[in-house]
């Protein structure tokens, strides 16, 4: 058997919080890992934005809908999962990504989680599990799945490392300078065919 995990903001989806920021003029939310190294102050830093903003989860998941999954990616994920069996793995929450699954037709998605208080307000984060991308995969391939993976980012390079294939897609140049060792690739097209060439190699 054969499982595809993808990676979810940067393949099938924009960078949440990026779009996010746009969309509701609050340009602090753009703050990113690379300007605050440490994820649990970044994460306070962006509860305690929201909550001063007054946006709420449903405030926030209406944000999220309308952002919608990139072109295409709806019709590559539906025919992924004609032939194999497809896990997003993702350092997003399902509360954010909730929106955007029902307009992917429902994919199976590990990620982690945020809790609310009783008015809608986010009041917490709880990562399901350190190091989750590469823990997946390697559980996927103790169950002897074969796995092929793809991601855009530096939080992926770890889960293509473990998987039988790894591929980069519309990955920065930094990126693709430090991993030349994963195929790069710009299209959904072009991604299936190198997801097909990784397959056939791992089962060759
Ligand atoms: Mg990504």
């Amino acid at each position: 058997m054969q499982i595809v995990c993808l990676d979810l903001e940067g393949v099938l989806v924009p960078e949440i919080w990026i779009e996010f920021a746009g969309r509701t003029g609050i340009p602090e939310l753009r703050r990113t890992t690379r300007d605050e190294p440490d994820y649990d102050k970044l994460m306070r830093f962006r509860l305690d934005l929201l909550a001063q903003h007054k946006l709420g989860l449903p405030d926030i998941q209406k944000v999220i809908a309308e952002m919608g999954p990139m072109p295409g990616a709806r019709a590559f994920v539906d025919g992924l999962r004609e032939r194999y069996q497809v896990i997003i793995l993702s350092d997003t929450f399902y509360e954010f990504a909730h929106p955007l699954m029902r307009q992917l037709g429902w994919p199976t998605l590990f990620c982690h989680s945020l809790e609310a208080d009783s008015d809608g307000v986010l009041v917490n984060y709880h990562l399901r599990m350190p190091d989750q991308k590469r823990q997946a995969v390697k559980r996927l391939k103790e169950l002897n799945f074969k796995v092929v993976a793809a991601g855009d980012s530096y939080n992926d390079t770890a889960m293509l490392g473990e998987a039988h294939g790894g591929i980069l897609f519309h990955p920065p140049e930094n990126v693709i300078r430090e991993f030349p060792q994963y195929p790069v690739t710009h299209g959904y097209g072009e991604l299936r065919g190198e997801i097909d060439k990784a397959f056939a190699r791992a089962t060759a």
